[in-house]
């Protein structure tokens, strides 16, 4: 990587990274404190009590039983942050042990999760089915004997990675014993496509398929509508009528993960398991009210980078969504009409019409073309663009997305606004850098470069425009209508 990259944002997407290291600390004195030290050993042993509430109100009292705890909070949170995470007026310990917190959710999960398979086995064993019982114990004690710290880290209460922000997992209900070494780990970006119902994942050497996504009692997942045009223009509410017009739609976040069916048997990957869906970023407005200065260069006008919101959709084949039931979390790709739990029991509800998505808060910049009005011309100038800029920056193609928004331009300027972004939690100092005017013109020569014609396509090929994660417009990119727009600027921009 060349040059200096600022570091990234403490703002935001940050406050659960904070957090999480601020668990950190207090489990850590927590586990070192009495004889908790046994506590740390496994998941039975700190969840002893069983119940989520009394290991709440526990977490609570010994926060303010450890007047030196707050102390040294203060001190590893960087100052600006201690009104983001309640370390100004005290709310911090109900922001990491109360009935809204991450911790209380991961407990009363776990704790569902318990009763439920206690349950079953119950059922198995008064049935006489002892092979399935053993089945179910096996489960259980894999729940009960798994390491506290892993638990923690897992339902991400303690910082595993800096980035990413939002990891979840497929939990592996069946063949638990083979879990140990295989990583089911995903970026909330990924989660949300490969485990979607239907897709299929290849980890150590086996094929993997979710049956539903994990919800936890009492912390309701929350639900948004949604609605976008043609152009990517993006409206979201919590309430539906506050958005007009047709095809409104509902997504939410998986935040707890997604799980496999209680009887799942892994398989042999027979070929290259397929991934199915892909994700698509929406341009949700900068964080702050203002639009962010420009600067124009040959004619280009470019904001300086501020955050901003991506709403992060995954919508199933052919954007038909995905059915899910929010009572015991089983998902399907296609209606159907009566549905079993993961754990195999009937279920009276009824499955809703959703997507998966998630809301990344990032480093943006508007990009605005003269006369740049044209959906496809834009689609192909904002990823020739993209790519440009990972190359000019010298950054994986991966760490930098694009998606459009209409705009009510000054004259002169076309109306298809490109939205450039750090595809990474937080932002990452990347698309900050274009504002300096030899470095967004190194990234429009590498544009040209790009889709002049090396690669010998018509319109787009892999070699140009086309990647894994724009499959939804391949079919118009067009490099010609990418050139033509680059050309007009690099002719007025001096280009080395
Ligand atoms: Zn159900
Ligand atoms: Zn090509």
């Amino acid at each position: 990587m060349q040059g200096v990259t600022r570091p990234p944002l403490m703002r935001l997407e940050n406050r659960k990274i904070v957090l999480r290291h601020m668990s950190s600390l207090v489990l850590g004195q927590f586990f070192k404190s009495g004889n908790n030290h046994e506590r740390f050993e496994r998941v039975h042993t700190f969840l002893a009590t069983n119940d989520v509430d009394g290991l709440s109100s526990e977490m609570r009292t010994f926060c303010e039983g450890n007047r030196s705890l707050e102390e040294s909070l203060l001190e590893i949170v960087p100052e600006a942050l201690h009104s983001q995470v309640g370390l100004a007026d005290g709310s911090w310990i109900g922001n990491l042990f109360g009935r809204e917190s991450r911790f209380y959710g991961a407990v009363a999960g776990t704790l569902d999760d318990v009763r439920e398979l206690e349950s079953i086995q119950q059922e198995f064993a008064n049935q006489r089915k002892y092979a399935e019982a053993a089945r179910v114990d096996r489960r259980l004690r894999a729940v009960l004997d798994d390491r506290t710290l892993n638990f923690l880290s897992r339902t991400a209460i303690l910082p595993k990675y800096g980035f990413p922000v939002d990891t979840v997992e497929l939990e592996v209900k069946g063949e638990y014993s083979s879990r140990r070494d295989i990583s089911l780990q995903r970026d909330l970006s990924q989660a949300v496509a490969e485990y979607a119902p239907g897709s299929q994942v290849v980890a150590n050497k086996k094929v993997w398929e979710s049956g539903g996504v994990k919800l936890v009692q009492g912390q309701e997942p929350v639900t948004r509508y949604y609605r976008y045009d043609e152009e990517g223009n993006f409206e979201h509410s919590l309430n539906k009528d506050e958005i007009r017009g047709r095809g409104v739609r509902q997504y939410f976040t998986p935040q707890w993960g997604f799980a496999t069916d209680l009887n799942y048997r892994t398989r042999e990957p027979i070929r290259k398991a397929e991934r199915l869906y892909t994700t698509r970023p929406f341009f949700g407005g900068f964080a702050e009210v203002a639009e962010p200065v420009s600067k124009i260069f040959g004619g280009v006008s470019i904001t300086l980078a501020a955050p901003g919101s991506l709403f992060i959709l995954s919508e199933g084949h052919q954007q038909r969504q995905f059915r899910v039931c929010l009572s015991c979390g089983r998902h399907s790709a296609k209606r159907i009409a009566k549905h079993r739990t993961l754990y195999g029991k009937p279920c009276g509800e009824r499955m809703g019409r959703y997507s998966y998505g998630y809301e990344l808060v990032t480093d943006v910049v508007r990009i605005m073309f003269p006369y740049l009005d044209d959906v496809d011309a834009a689609y192909s100038l904002g990823y020739s663009l993209a790519l440009g800029s990972s190359d000019a920056l010298g950054v994986p193609q991966n760490d930098l997305n694009v998606a459009l928004s209409r705009v009510e331009a000054p004259s002169g300027f076309g109306m298809i606004s490109l939205i450039l972004y750090d595809d990474v939690p937080g932002g990452a100092g990347f698309v900050a850098r274009l504002s300096r005017e030899e470095i967004f013109a190194e990234a429009l020569y590498r544009a040209r470069e790009r889709v002049a014609g090396g690669c010998g396509c018509d319109s787009s090929c892999y070699g140009c425009l086309r990647s894994y994660r724009n499959q939804f417009v391949h079919s118009v990119l067009d490099r010609y209508k990418a050139l033509r727009f680059i050309e007009a600027v690099t002719k007025v921009l001096t280009v080395v």
